[in-house]
């Protein structure tokens, strides 16, 4: 597109532009039409979280769309599964020059659609950017064929082989519109394999303008579908056409995904909720802190699986800490400006702040202390929220042991760090967990013990997410399976044993009875596996 004259830059005061928040006619016609249909369909309104206001419309797929979809992806991974490591990886780095060289337009949808700041969206640029890299450069390392022990020294050559499944399904969730939509499409689609993508009813322009990029960097025609529409419409026809599905949201959905995935027989890699709890030490740097507390309990307003909504601190320190994280977090400015600036955005649908109104009210009518927040902020927009800081919550609460995903963070007091540990890890949660001290190696001790699939010391959520080459993924509830890393690509492959055997066959010698072949067996089974040299081929 021309990037300048239609540019959704140009309504940066949208909250104030006269015409309304709505896309760029070009962009939302260009983008609208790319999703898979195969017929006329109703269409529906997607609405800025900022204003209210409708941004664009899609099309409402049909389960017939979803075949077609995934039947034009299919048709296009034939070929695509035949290209070079260094062509997809060609491709892949193109993508990334792509997405950052326009980074405004992208910037600009993920706040229409999702309402966070522009440095929460910024977030997610570099994100992509840092997947797509890692992978072009790993792809071929990870998924190269192996040797393995054969079954008979020397006579058996062994190799394993990485294929691609065929079709990956990706259901994507509305709080990371532009990450989730695309991150773990990139490793399969280096694995060779095509995709079908669902994107959020909520945020669907991004991962379309996403997909764009990909096809602007070379990617096949058709390798990666989008079709739009209801979740609970689409997710198991989704399931029901392609060879393995990755979900991300809710544990309630993720275990239907997972059930019918079970039923077909195919894989799924589900990231799910959190109760993700950040531990104070004594020997902590308080404001760095208190620092990792504000940023790790309201990036995106909290609407991040990985982010704190628990905060553990020793008794002694309980005050001075609770000071500094109430004086920084009343510093917060929302903002609902294309522009960088604020601090914290608005949540994402009146779903998301009911649940957050529900669980700060549920809160303090059982007892808890409001510190700061606890109500909304219309003035800003209409799903706005305050940056909330609970004290005083106990098990009775919702917001105890219930995912808030909003800007509320709860601080407890602890005396004695085993009883903390015991506390952070009592959830059926465990996705992520942060540590702050100024000892790294007893923090990363201690992180061992946090049942979470990720432990960031001395940082909220940030080094464990962007260590790409590290898996990433949830204990528990929190999810199935593990994204970045081997693992990662891992996933999207099916894997073969090749074994070629030479001279004799495994079991049986020729000329031998069984009687002859056990004996000669016995003695081969003590003997050959003592000598280092044959153990492996
Ligand atoms: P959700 O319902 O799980 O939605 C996530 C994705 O799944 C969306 O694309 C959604 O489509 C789709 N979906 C909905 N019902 C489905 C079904 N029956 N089968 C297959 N796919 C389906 O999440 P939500 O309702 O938007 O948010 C609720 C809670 O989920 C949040 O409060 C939070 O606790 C959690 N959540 C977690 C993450 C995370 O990063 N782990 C992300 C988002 C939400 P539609 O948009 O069309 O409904
Ligand atoms: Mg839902």
């Amino acid at each position: 597109m021309s990037a300048t004259a239609a540019s959704p830059v140009e309504q940066r005061t949208l909250t104030l532009a006269p015409e309304g928040p709505g896309l760029p006619d070009e962009l939302r016609r260009r983008l609208s039409e790319r999703v898979i249909t195969v017929g006329e369909r109703a269409t529906m309104e997607v609405r800025s979280p900022f204003t209210g206001e409708v941004i664009g419309s899609v099309p409402a797929c049909t389960p017939d769309d979803v075949a077609e979809a995934a039947a034009l992806a299919r048709e296009a991974q034939q070929l695509w599964r035949r290209t070079s490591f260094a062509e997809r990886a060609r491709v892949m780095r193109r993508f990334r020059d792509l997405l950052l060289d326009r980074q405004d337009e992208v910037l600009d949808l993920i706040q229409l659609e999702s309402g966070k700041v522009r440095g929460h969206a910024f977030e997610e640029v570099a994100d992509t950017a840092i997947v797509a890299a890692y992978y072009a450069r790993t792809a071929r390392k990870h998924l190269a064929p192996q040797r393995r022990e054969g079954a008979l020294p020397l006579l058996t050559h062994t190799t394993e082989i990485r294929h691609p499944r065929g079709v990956v399904g990706f259901i994507a969730p509305w709080n990371y519109p532009l990450s989730m939509a695309i991150t773990d499409a990139i490793p399969a689609l280096m694995a060779g394999n095509g995709a079908v993508i669902k994107p959020a009813s909520q945020t669907p322009f991004t991962a379309l303008w996403v997909v764009e990029r990909l096809y602007e960097a070379g990617i096949p025609a058709n390798l990666v579908t989008v079709v739009t529409g209801s979740g609970s419409k689409l997710g198991e026809p989704i399931i029901d056409a392609v060879d393995f599905v990755t979900f991300t949201g809710s544990t309630e959905v993720g275990r239907t995904v997972a059930r019918r995935a079970g039923e077909r027989l195919i894989g799924c890699a589900l990231e799910l909720g959190g109760k993700n709890a950040l531990l104070v030490l004594d020997d902590a740097d308080l404001d760095k802190a208190v620092e990792g507390a504000v940023h790790g309990g309201f990036a995106s307003a909290g609407q991040l699986c990985i982010s704190i909504e628990r905060v553990f601190v020793p008794t002694d320190l309980h005050d001075d800490f609770v000071a500094r994280l109430v004086e920084k977090v009343e510093a917060l400015e929302l903002s609902a400006e294309l522009a960088y600036g604020g601090d914290m955005g608005s949540l994402v649908s009146q779903d998301q702040l009911d649940t957050t109104r529900d669980h700060v009210e549920d809160a303090r009518e059982k007892g808890a202390t409001v510190l700061t927040g606890g109500a909304t902020r219309e003035d800003v927009g209409p799903l706005f929220y305050a940056p909330t800081v609970l004290s005083g919550v106990t098990r009775s609460m919702t917001a105890f042991d219930h995912e808030t995903f909003g800007p509320v963070v709860s601080v407890y007091a602890y005396d004695d760090l085993d009883q903390a540990i015991d506390r952070i890890n009592d959830s059926d949660y465990g996705l992520n967990a942060s540590i702050f001290t100024s000892d790294g190696a007893r923090g990363r001790d201690i992180g061992a013990r946090v049942e979470a699939g990720t432990v960031n010391v001395n940082e909220a959520y940030a080094a464990a997410w962007a260590s790409v080459d590290a898996p990433m993924g949830g204990f528990k509830d929190s999810g199935l399976g593990r994204r970045h890393g081997v693992e990662g690509i891992h996933k999207y492959t099916e894997v073969q044993t090749v074994a070629g055997q030479r001279l004799m066959p495994v079991i049986g010698i020729p000329g031998l009875d069984d009687a002859q072949v056990a004996k000669v067996f016995t003695v081969a089974l003590k003997v050959l596996h003592r000598i280092p040299g044959l153990r492996r081929p």
